[in-house]
């Protein structure tokens, strides 16, 4: 096979490239090393119980333009829940259970009545959101040197945030998407996405939930279409390194030895595996810039009770190391009665990361019973703890900097990855944003070159 492009690796990112070249009629080859695609989004069958296990749980929301777009390619829209109004569930142990939910009005105002009426806070903080929605209105993070500068914390300080709005609300809701302490992550960062979930059409602030597990959503029907349209997945097979020839990419060579002739080639590889395939005199100027980034953990304690105590669909655990709880029977659509699984996430996890499995699931458990007293009737089946290491980038103040473009000196050579310059953080729309952009560049490319042989 010659494929008019390789993509390298098979997470959101190379899929993304690769059924937009498909679709655009052009062949693709998408090597990914594993013995599945998805990368960091992807699931498994838990032998046990028969339950889809995702590797850690994702959310989406309304402003993932790019993500959407892909899911409606593959015929993958109705495998997720949009939801009509943003609606999250806050619970704390002793003051129950608090709602921030977006109403019926037009953006900004739906949110922003919806956070005037978020009762964990008093009325006067409150009120002290609302500077933090000016802020956001009139916020211009990607130009903003003096923002750019600024942490989360620090950001939300020069807005006299009290205490109690930063960790009831903003924390969590800064460690969610940034993965990350708010003291060490960028704050134009965190404004960034505040203003796409909150700003703009209603249904971007609203939360885009997996029905099923992630390979079943995401992964799965996006190799289905690219092996129906002229193009092929190898899994289990790894890129050993791109070849450049005279400024050009000529071809790639696989682990097994064998080189395989293309006219571009996309990397869609993390930060961390893209120096090993392009090394022997093909080393980049872009990827210099890689050993600035470091990882934030995620980890994620699945567990199955003989039943439910938990009755919201997800929830955000406030003051706690368990930041949520997502309660897959619920989000499966399984009937009440029958065993109920959770997922209890802690992002930014790099204190939780390196404890023994045990202990992390003693940890679940007695945070459980402290917010669910319920929990102590219930019957603990199956644990199961999954650790991320590498979860995402951590998107520290000054990172941005680092972060290469689509475009390299190598004309038919393109970078994708939740990494490169897609001014979101480490996200599945970021991944998507970068996959697309380099399917455009790539077709132009190719285009080009189509044109100049006509010539
Ligand atoms: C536990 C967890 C929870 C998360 N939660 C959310 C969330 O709620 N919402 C959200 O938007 N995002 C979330 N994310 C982030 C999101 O998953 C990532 O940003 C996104 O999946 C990254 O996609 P990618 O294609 O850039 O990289 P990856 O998914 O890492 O894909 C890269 C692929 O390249 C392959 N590869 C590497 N080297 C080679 C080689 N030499 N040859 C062939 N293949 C190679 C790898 O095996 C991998 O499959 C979460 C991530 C984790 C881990």
């Amino acid at each position: 096979m010659q494929p008019d492009v390789v993509v390298i690796g098979g997470g959101v990112s190379g899929l993304t490239a690769a059924v937009d070249l498909s679709s655009h009629g052009f062949s693709v080859l998408l090597v990914e090393q594993k013995q599945y695609c998805g990368g960091r989004t992807h699931s498994f069958i838990h032998k046990e119980t028969g339950d889809e296990v995702d590797n850690g749980q994702h959310l989406m929301m309304g402003c993932y333009r790019s993500t959407l777009k892909f899911l409606t390619t593959i015929g993958a829209l109705s495998a997720v829940t949009i939801q009509k109004n943003l609606s999250v569930a806050f619970l704390h142990s002793e003051r129950g259970l608090f709602r921030l939910q977006a109403v019926s009005l037009p953006a900004p105002l739906h949110v922003l009545v919806g956070l005037l009426r978020l009762k964990s806070l008093t009325f006067l903080q409150r009120l002290s959101l609302l500077r933090v929605g000016v802020a956001l209105l009139f916020a211009r993070p990607d130009d903003d040197t003096q923002l750019q500068s600024l942490t989360v914390s620090e950001w939300l300080a020069q807005l006299n945030q009290p205490e109690v709005n930063k960790t009831y609300l903003w924390d969590i809701l800064a460690i969610g998407t940034l993965n990350d302490s708010p003291s060490v992550v960028s704050a134009a960062l965190f404004v960034k996405v505040l203003r796409s979930a909150f700003l703009g059409r209603r249904v971007n602030s609203s939360m885009v939930i997996p029905k099923r597990g992630l390979s079943t959503v995401l992964v799965d029907p996006a190799v289905n279409f690219l092996t129906q349209k002229k193009s092929a997945v190898l899994t289990n097979t790894s890129v050993d390194r791109v070849v450049i020839k005279e400024g050009s990419v000529v071809g790639v060579v696989l682990n097994s030895g064998e080189t395989v002739s293309t006219r571009a080639v996309i990397s869609a590889v993390p930060y961390f595996d893209a120096p090993r395939i392009f090394r022997e005199g093909t080393q980049l100027s872009e990827l210099q810039s890689s050993r600035n980034f470091v990882s934030s953990a995620i980890v994620t304690v699945h567990l199955w009770f003989d039943k439910g105590f938990v009755g919201e669909e997800f929830v955000a655990l406030l003051d706690s190391p368990i930041h949520w709880v997502f309660n897959k029977s619920k989000m499966y659509g399984r009937r009440e009665g029958e065993i109920s699984y959770l997922s209890l996430v802690i992002s930014g996890a790099a204190n939780i990361v390196e404890r023994e499995k045990e202990e992390i699931v003693a940890l679940a458990i007695s945070e459980l019973s402290r917010f669910y007293p319920r929990c102590a009737d219930a019957t603990l089946i199956h644990t199961l703890v999954i650790k991320e290491k590498r979860a995402t980038f951590s998107p520290r103040v000054g990172v941005e900097r680092f972060r290469p473009s689509h475009t390299t000196a190598v004309k038919n050579l393109f970078l994708a990855g939740d990494w490169t310059d897609t001014k979101l953080p480490a996200t599945i729309e970021g991944a998507a944003q970068s996959g697309y952009a380099c399917s455009a560049l790539a077709r132009r490319v190719l285009r080009n070159a189509r044109d100049d042989r006509h010539l």
